[in-house]
């Protein structure tokens, strides 16, 4: 298969700006691989692990590999949940993430496993050419280390240092070294940045009111600049992210859930949703939507918060617990992909990588390294009110929108366009939106109880790690709560 360039997506473009500012080595977490259950039980337990995403994929992973008897009940007919390589409908070469765009060489626990299956490691680069924005009605092509006129009210300085300067300004040189030891996160100072917003954040380190606009307009973190946890704003965008520089796996991120759920075939129930689960005592009754119904002396439940809301548990879950899930915001996320006929972008010599306030987010550019001239795609990341925005529009009101708005950016767009496809993670029905997205407060109001059993249920999931929305969150919760179970 031939390969494909990848310029874009927008988290990975943002570590990439600030590993080459140097920054990567400043925040640095180091935080060891997640410990795994070592040794064989001389109990083996029946288990249940719920959802076939990293976390259940790890929890089952490691309790099988301690001796336990794991079955895995997924309602999907793919491993992986959150992380799902497009391939299909695409052109031969192109492909491209609709959950999980990027990892990092500081994450530890997903390492391990990537050495374990030997996958290569393809680093994230910058691309050479110019980045479009089009800010406030004005479209800027920005060469790497030009000074621009922004169109926001900015200090002479704001203005010299643009919008990754402006982060590194107002973040990254403001975090306080308790940021690098993310499981002190229920601790002074980091409790205090917990209920300050981003957005208040910014304005307490003196950034001004277009610095914050900006700021929002071109980072993905900052979708929700009121409604975002400083502190987990900084443990899992920066503590943790900026450890190192962020890679892709060759082939699609979804290799790593496809190659651990391979060792684990002979146990995994595909298109079995679960809707109900009870703790009988010496045993837990699980119920799927069909009926079927299956028992454990334990079970480890990973499903994402909006999903959990709906399932029926007996006995009732703790009110604290009952209030973390419901009152845990997570963030709206959808990508719009428009496959085009050849990278249009090239005719003015762009990168097209391109930064906007319209309702069409940012977009990324995919490229097949073999055939330049040759079908490309144009991927549109969509956060917040962004994504809301596309609920309940079908499919050709999407792509109408989308398409009036590229083709006055990229030219050539429209006549060139042939096909449309649109992951909305909110509407999708085992997942109910994006990650988690703690509100500010929320980290040390809810976490703990996130994370606390119930009875023989035990719970995972990336809003259960205080590294959330990350692969590696999701991937250490797992291991956690095969830990709770132990091998004793
Ligand atoms: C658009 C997007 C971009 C992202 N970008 C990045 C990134 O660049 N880097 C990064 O590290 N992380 C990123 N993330 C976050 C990352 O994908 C998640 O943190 C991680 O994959 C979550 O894993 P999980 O196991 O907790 O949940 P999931 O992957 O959601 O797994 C839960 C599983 O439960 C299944 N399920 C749901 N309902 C039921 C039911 N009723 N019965 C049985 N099974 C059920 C689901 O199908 C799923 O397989 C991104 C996420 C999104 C959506």
């Amino acid at each position: 298969m031939k390969t494909t360039e990848k310029k874009g997506i927008s988290r990975k473009i943002f570590l990439q700006q600030f590993g080459a500012l140097g920054t990567g080595l400043l925040f640095s977490a180091s935080l060891a691989a997640a410990e795994f259950l070592s040794g064989k039980t001389k109990d083996p337990k029946r288990i249940i692990v719920i959802g076939a995403g990293l976390s259940g994929l790890a929890a089952a992973w490691n309790l099988r590999e301690a001796g336990h008897e794991v079955t895995l009940l997924e309602a999907r007919n793919r491993p992986g949940g959150r992380v799902s390589t497009l391939r299909e409908p695409f052109s031969e070469g192109l492909y491209a993430e609709e959950g999980a765009a990027a990892f990092s060489n500081s994450y530890t626990t997903a390492l391990k496993f990537i050495d374990r299956y030997g996958f290569e490691k393809i680093p994230w680069t910058l691309p050479e050419k110019p980045v479009t924005y089009h800010l406030n009605g004005k479209r800027l092509d920005v060469a790497s280390g030009e000074t621009v006129e922004w169109p926001y009210e900015l200090t002479a300085e704001e203005k010299e240092l643009g919008p990754f300067g402006l982060v590194q300004k107002y973040i990254i040189d403001t975090l306080p070294q308790e940021i690098r030891q993310p499981e002190n996160w229920n601790r002074e100072p980091l409790v205090q940045m917990d209920h300050t917003s981003l957005e208040a954040y910014l304005r307490a380190q003196g950034a001004s009111e277009g610095a914050i606009q900006l700021i929002r307009n071109t980072q993905w973190f900052a979708a929700v600049p009121g409604g975002t946890s400083g502190l987990s704003m900084a443990i899992s965008d920066f503590g943790l992210f900026m450890g190192d520089a962020p890679f892709i796996l060759k082939g699609g991120n979804d290799l790593l859930p496809r190659e651990m759920s391979k060792e684990m075939n002979d146990v995994i129930r595909y298109e079995t949703p679960v809707r109900a689960i009870e703790d009988l005592g010496k045993e837990v009754r699980v119920t799927s939507e069909t009926g079927s119904s299956f028992t454990a002396e334990k079970v480890i439940v990973t499903l994402p918060l909006k999903v959990l809301q709906k399932i029926n548990f007996s006995p009732a879950l703790s009110d604290p617990k009952t209030t973390a899930i419901e009152e845990m915001r997570v963030l709206d996320l959808a990508r719009v992909f428009l496959e085009l006929e050849k990278p249009v972008w090239r005719k003015e010599n762009l990168s097209g990588l391109t930064f906007t306030d319209l309702p069409i987010g940012q977009l990324n550019a995919y490229e097949n390294m073999n055939d330049v001239q040759g079908p490309a795609l144009l991927e549109s990341s969509l956060a917040g009110e962004a994504a809301k925005n596309i609920n309940g529009k079908s499919k050709e009101e999407v792509e109408q929108m989308f398409i009036s708005h590229i083709e006055k950016i990229h030219p050539g767009t429209k006549e060139h366009h042939t096909k449309t496809i649109i992951k909305n993670w909110s509407t999708d029905p085992y997942a109910l939106g994006g990650p988690s997205w703690p509100a500010p407060g929320s980290v040390t109001t809810h976490l703990e109880h996130l994370q606390s059993s119930h009875g023989n249920i035990h719970f995972a999931g990336e809003h259960t790690s205080i590294l959330r929305s990350t692969m590696e969150g999701a991937l250490r919760s797992g291991i956690r709560a095969a830990r709770e179970i132990g091998v004793s």
